[in-house]
């Protein structure tokens, strides 16, 4: 699956049923970028728990948690959610080295209302192509079940 996909799959920009939703959350994301950036601020220099899901995404991709901590240094925040629990969830892009390529690589973190700092999942979008723009640093569809 993953470990096969060597380039992206070339697509059209865009999902008919979702674009008017991916423009509304477009314009939503870009008022909240200020906001997440000191959010992300804050989670790096926090401590950092890594949830076993991520953990286990991480060796199943082969990617090691010393480069996670590398990726999450040179990350830019992508969206930012609020959930009504007061959580705040981000999607941070990065990108890690494999050979001589960067590959796309999303992290998904969590700020609890209690101020913990979580890395909840981490994936390749590449997995899910039709959910992202070209450069995947935007959502625009959300036809497909998430099972990310
Ligand atoms: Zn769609």
């Amino acid at each position: 699956m993953y470990a096969t996909v060597t380039h992206p799959i070339p697509r059209t920009e865009g999902c008919e049923v979702c674009k008017a939703r991916a423009e509304r959350e477009s314009k939503m994301q870009e008022k909240r970028m200020n906001e997440a950036d000191n959010w992300y601020q804050y989670f790096l220099r926090s401590s950092i728990e890594i949830k076993h899901h991520a953990n286990l995404r991480c060796k199943q991709r082969a990617i090691s948690m010393i480069k996670l901590k590398g990726s999450l240094e040179d990350g830019l925040p992508i969206s930012l959610h609020r959930k009504p629990n007061g959580d705040i969830h981000m999607v941070i892009f990065t990108s890690y080295k494999e050979g001589t390529v960067y590959r796309p690589l999303h992290i998904c973190v969590a700020i609890t209302a209690g101020r913990k700092c979580i890395v909840k999942t981490i994936y390749d979008p590449r997995s899910q192509p039709y959910k992202w723009n070209a450069s995947y640093t935007k959502r625009i569809c959300w036809c497909k079940e998430d099972n990310s």
